[in-house]
């Protein structure tokens, strides 16, 4: 595996596969997306495929701060969905 795929992510810091991690992108217009491809253009953010990285950018706002965007409570929803997702396929795969 080489650095160039190593993305932090912006709740823990912690270094991890960029493909492991979850990406928001704010996108030319302004709206905030969750880029399931990571193709998309625009300024990013990473985070951890896990809900406690989630609630804690969701206390301390972090993903607008980097993303210099409101955040509407319906991405941080959608972003629960992804990682919520991510874990019943986890659990279906055991
Ligand atoms: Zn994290």
């Amino acid at each position: 595996m080489t650095k160039a795929f190593q993305r932090k992510c912006m709740a823990c810091n912690a270094k991890k596969n960029k493909y492991s991690l979850i990406r928001i992108v704010r996108i030319k217009n302004g709206e905030i997306l969750i880029d399931k491809t990571g193709k998309l253009d625009g300024r990013g953010a990473y985070i951890c495929n896990d809900i406690k990285c989630l609630e804690k950018v969701i206390k301390t706002n972090r993903i607008g701060r980097i993303l210099k965007s409101n955040i509407d409570k319906k991405i941080y929803e959608d972003i629960r969905g992804v990682i919520i997702d991510n874990e019943e396929h986890n659990q279906n795969n055991k």
